[in-house]
């Protein structure tokens, strides 16, 4: 008598004659989370997650980008002046 292997869902305990059938068998059911990037918090939906932790904003601007735009007005007024000489 031939002996036949077989694969068996290790969840539902059927048997399938090809490993793929019993893979498929009882797949674990895959959930969807949101979690927080900050806190590692867990959320249902993308908007909890996403209102969890407030991102900190950079407080004031940035060192030198007011002497820079005083050079930009600095160049536009010699264009200017070059202007009226004309
Ligand atoms: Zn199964
Ligand atoms: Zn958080």
């Amino acid at each position: 008598m031939n002996a036949k292997q077989m694969y068996q869902c290790s969840i539902c305990d059927s048997t399938w004659e090809t490993q793929y059938e019993a893979e498929e068998c009882c797949q674990p059911e895959v959930f969807t989370v949101w979690m927080c990037g900050e806190c590692d918090t867990e959320y249902d939906d993308k908007d909890h997650a996403e209102d969890c932790c407030p991102e900190v904003e950079p407080l004031g601007t940035p060192h030198g980008w007011q002497s820079h735009i005083d050079e930009l007005e600095r160049a536009g007024q010699t264009r200017l002046s070059f202007g009226d000489q004309l």
